[in-house]
């Protein structure tokens, strides 16, 4: 199979605004005739189905949660990226695509960053528009804070809730669409399968999840918005709903799946504190502008109380390592460097495994008013949490799971290599590199939402406008719908003695011990091996109680895990085939100083793996990235 990545020529700054000024359209009369399914109602796909409904299109909107506005986006905390340089600080375009290609290490695509970037300023603007309340300077300006990696401040924020607000105004978008009708919207359905005819994507098998009854659904095109993959680790950041079930049975159905072990490890989150723990709480990355990093210097010194250790005893080390970008160094670099000190003995918890996340500094210099505006809701939720007040004693923090680079592989027009399916939001693999910079997933998202599929489906749907409705009695949604219901009777009549659960967290400590922080191969080996005989017990030993025609969370769940047993073992081999270290993706064997060392010359490419069957050897396909205005170099943060 060739890999068309299909980048337009031309000079990098050109390439968006040719290909919208030359590109297909179709006429409006013709888009009343073209039904769009789109999967998921979060910030990328709730953008797709509103902008996609105001243009015209008849389009179907999936989420399995009770309202579109509960999608997992609304956790969101920190804020959204977008080259104003409001501040006069320096930003541009240029820079916001620099910062994003380095900051990813290298492993994402020049051309798609750069539509990125330029999309970007225009998302800020639709969202102003739309009430979004981010916050302001005394002026009137809408104000700015600096995220990791970068050091200019470009990341717009409504207090540590910018998710929702986002959430909220693409939402009001929505439902302005669903109360004029071109578009329709399935609460708590979950998309089971998507259904392929004659090689193009042509509808999907859904189940209501209120009754349990399958459902088929036709439509000339399909939009995957499912998000991410993270809860594959069972602890994480995500919502517990999150799962990769949209995107995994596309990939099984022949979509190829993008650098599946580019994990983001998130730096600041509230530390595991006990085997019941099924959900882990991230603290915003925002934090690490106000706030100090820190470990005692002697180990002795780790569990004391940490008012009673003097500045001189204290490790300052993101400050100590990486002093041009200090606690602003990118997550991938700051996660590694909280392991290396809790590996030393250092770490300020019973477990070893916490550093101090420190705003006493900041109260001194500010006032506790300036800390409070920024990041009260933060302060109180940690405080809810842990009982500690951190305006007090500082956070105790560590990382964990948070975002996943990988995803479906999709091309510039976001489109899967299934024509008519397409993939947008973290859903897709496509513009993180192996490093996610903060503040750029809702770019992506809303960027991909409201500007860029809107204008690259037309490449697809100008040549359906003679293509009647699906018809959904086709032998192909038979089939589907059987396979559907066939597993669901599977995973019901095992009837044996360990939860969905119990296999989850399983699966999530093999993930998190080999395939986590750091890899080897070793490890990486016997990683695959302990997932395959965990997927055979599964299969043999898993309760899940009542029918398929109900109201069923376990077995929601029990599908979902199915689908993780088969990724995990991906992103292990994808693991195990990238023989460097890249971003979020960290081979002990390859290291320079304890930094990651990247393999330009074997490895600048994205790896694009195809389903040969449950259990068997993936094909990988390789798409070779080309630098033609960036030149690939050891990313220094120091
Ligand atoms: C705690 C936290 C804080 C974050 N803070 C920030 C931040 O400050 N800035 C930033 O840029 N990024 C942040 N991120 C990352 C960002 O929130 C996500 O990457 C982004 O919101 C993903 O949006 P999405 O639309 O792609 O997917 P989601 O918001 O995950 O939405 C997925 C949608 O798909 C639906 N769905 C999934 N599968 C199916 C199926 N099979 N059938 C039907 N529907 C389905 C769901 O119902 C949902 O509607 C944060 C992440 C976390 C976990």
């Amino acid at each position: 199979m060739k890999l068309d990545s299909k980048i337009p020529a031309g000079r990098l700054e050109e390439k968006w605004e040719n290909y919208r000024s030359k590109c297909k359209l179709v006429s409006p009369a013709n888009k009343r005739r073209l039904d769009v399914i789109v999967i998921g109602s979060g910030l990328a796909g709730a953008s797709a189905a509103a902008t996609l409904g105001e243009l015209g299109y008849k389009v179907k909107c999936f989420c399995f949660q009770d309202s579109p506005r509960r999608a997992h986006s609304i956790a969101a905390q920190g804020g959204i990226n977008a080259a104003k340089n409001y501040q006069n600080d320096g930003d541009s375009i240029y820079r916001l695509f620099y910062d994003t290609i380095k900051g990813g290490d290298y492993r994402s695509r020049e051309a798609n960053v750069h539509r990125l970037a330029e999309v970007s300023v225009q998302i800020i603007d639709q969202c102003v528009a739309q009430g979004v309340p981010f916050a302001r300077e005394y002026g009137g300006l809408l104000a700015n804070r600096s995220f990791g990696g970068v050091q200019v401040s470009r990341t717009f924020y409504a207090r540590g809730q910018t998710g929702q607000q986002l959430l909220l105004g693409a939402y009001s978008a929505l439902s302005r669409q669903i109360a004029s009708g071109s578009v329709k919207m399935y609460n708590r359905h979950e998309m089971l399968d998507v259904v392929v005819i004659d090689g193009k994507a042509r509808g999907i098998i859904a189940r209501n999840l209120i009754t349990g009854k399958l459902e088929r659904h036709g439509a000339h095109a399909v939009v995957l918005a499912s998000g991410g993959y993270g809860n594959v680790f069972f602890l994480s950041t995500n919502a517990m709903g999150s799962n990769v079930t949209a995107a995994w049975k596309a990939h099984r159905k022949g979509a190829l799946f993008a650098n599946p072990c580019f994990t983001q490890i998130h730096p600041t989150c509230i530390p595991v504190t006990g085997g019941y723990q099924s959900k882990l709480t991230l603290m915003s990355e925002s934090l690490r502008n106000d706030g100090r990093v820190w470990v005692p210097k002697k180990k002795e010194d780790r569990l004391k109380p940490p008012q009673q250790i003097p500045e001189e005893d204290r490790d300052y080390y993101l400050e100590r390592m990486y002093p041009a970008f200090g606690n602003l160094v990118p997550r991938d670099i700051a996660s590694r460097a909280a392991k290396v000190v809790c590996d030393e003995g250092r770490g300020v918890v019973k477990s070893g495994y916490a550093v101090y996340l420190d705003f006493s500094d900041a109260i001194k210099r500010l006032g506790k008013s300036v800390i409070a505006s920024r990041y009260g809701n933060l302060f109180d939720m940690y405080q809810r949490i842990t009982d500690d007040n951190p305006y007090e004693t500082p956070m105790k923090i560590f990382p964990a799971v948070h975002y996943t680079m990988g995803g479906l592989w999709v091309d510039y027009d976001l489109s899967t290599n299934i024509p008519g399916l397409y993939a947008i939001g973290e859903a897709n693999f496509s513009d993180h590199g192996a490093n996610r910079l903060g503040a750029s997933a809702l770019m992506q998202g809303l960027a991909d939402g409201y500007f860029v599929l809107p204008v690259t489906i037309a490449q697809f749907l100008a040549d359906e406008i003679r293509t009647p409705s699906v018809n959904t009695d086709h032998k192909a949604f038979e089939e589907a719908e059987a396979q559907v219901s066939e597993q669901l009777e599977r995973l019901l009549n095992i009837k044996g003695n360990k939860s969905v659960d119990d296999y989850h967290q399983a699966l999530g400590k093999i993930m998190w011990d080999k395939c986590g922080m750091a890899r080897n191969k070793q490890g990486l080996l016997k990683a695959r091996k302990e997932i395959q005989d965990l997927r055979d017990e599964f299969w043999q030993n898993v309760y899940v109680p009542g029918t398929q025609l109900e109201f069923n969370s376990e077995l929601e769940k029990a599908g979902r895990l199915a689908d993780y047993f088969e990724l995990g073992e991906l992103m292990v081999i994808d693991a195990l085939n990238r023989e460097e270290s890249c971003g979020g993706h960290f081979r002990e064997e390859f290291t320079d100083n304890g930094e990651a060392l990247r393999d330009d010359e074997n490895f600048n490419f994205v790896s694009a793996w195809e389903f040969t069957g449950t259990g068997n050897d993936p094909v990988l396909h390789r798409e070779a990235l080309v630098y033609e205005n960036v030149k690939p170099s050891t990313r220094s943060y120091k």
